[in-house]
């Protein structure tokens, strides 16, 4: 999160990828050391599963504090159960997400001792179990941003946030739909891999395709430097023209364009003699390399049947995770 306590889309995403990537961990390990991390990156979720939040209960205890009442609602102790469930801005929150989301009944989270949350957490599918997390997590920010005066208070800021943060993260998450490894296409296609490099601090920015059959074999391969280019959307625009209009020159058929930008795959839609995928930049690799190469050397190059020696063990791996 910011450090300022506000929230922005950018830092929804951020937090969102490093939930993606952790979720994508765990699942490959099948072992619960990723959801752990995420509960720990996210906010601390072992202290409050050990009521160790830093709250005045807490601080009471050690000495550190005189009073251990709620200075919210000055009602209860202000233990995390309290903080992040029983307390008036808690509960708007988790009623008011009760409506988007569904979350477990009210019931569930009463107070049964100090484990009530693994208990919960426990007992509900995986799905449900990340929306705990996440509105507890939203519950405890808010509290603080509340008793600190920083920071947004209200419980419609919180769900705006909340919201915004799923629908980032399922965003996310759609992008997993093309595996990460290179595939080849069809017999009769055309696979056309291009990407953009973009560096914003010089401006310096380049392009890289490669054309390649159904059994691996390369078509063409071409790169050039971008003189004129202000951003890496704009970078990567160009790599797809100029992607295709090679392509249209130097092999005839059916052409499959594979880009890892997002914007560009959803801005051109598929025509019959072009199909276009968003893929992971990972099965990007040959085009990212010398779109890397353009931007170093100045060059515009094509080759024909042929490619650069600094791509040849990428072009070798794509094949062989292929086999
Ligand atoms: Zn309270």
């Amino acid at each position: 999160m910011e450090k300022t306590g506000l929230f922005t889309v950018r830092s929804a995403y951020n937090l969102a990828l490093t939930l993606k990537n952790l979720d994508t961990q765990q699942s490959s390990s099948a072992s619960p050391s990723g959801e752990r991390k995420i509960w720990s990156l996210v906010w601390g979720g072992k202290k409050l599963c050990r009521d160790a939040l830093p709250t005045r209960r807490c601080k009471f205890r050690r000495g550190l504090q005189l009073e251990d009442r709620c200075p919210i609602c000055n009602g209860d102790v202000e233990t995390s159960h309290h903080a992040t469930v029983v307390c008036p801005p808690a509960r708007g929150l988790w009623e008011a997400m009760r409506q988007h989301w569904p979350l477990p009944d009210k019931s569930k989270f009463a107070y049964t001792g100090r484990d009530w949350l693994q208990l919960l957490l426990e007992c509900s599918p995986a799905p449900q179990r990340d929306l705990i997390k996440l509105v507890l997590w939203r519950a405890w920010t808010m509290h603080n941003n509340i008793t600190h005066q920083s920071g947004p208070t209200g419980i419609l800021d919180s769900v705006h946030f909340l919201l915004s943060m799923q629908s980032t993260l399922s965003e996310v998450h759609q992008g997993d739909t093309e595996g990460t490894a290179w595939t080849p296409p069809e017999e009769v296609w055309t696979k056309l891999n291009v990407d953009g490099s973009f560096v914003a601090q010089t401006g310096q920015a380049g392009v890289g395709v490669v054309a390649r059959n159904s059994q691996g074999k390369v078509i063409f391969t071409a790169w050039q430097e971008l003189t004129r280019c202000s951003d890496a959307a704009e970078a990567d625009a160009n790599a797809c023209t100029n992607g295709l209009r090679l392509a249209v020159q130097l092999s005839p058929g059916k052409v499959i364009l594979e880009t890892d930008c997002v914007r560009i795959a959803r801005a051109l839609q598929a025509e019959e003699e072009c199909r276009v995928v968003q893929v992971k930049r990972e099965s990007n690799s040959v085009a990212n390399e010398l779109a890397q190469l353009a931007r170093r050397i100045k060059q515009c190059v094509v080759w024909l049947d042929e490619a650069p020696a600094c791509v040849a063990h990428l072009l070798e791996n794509d094949f062989i995770d292929t086999a």
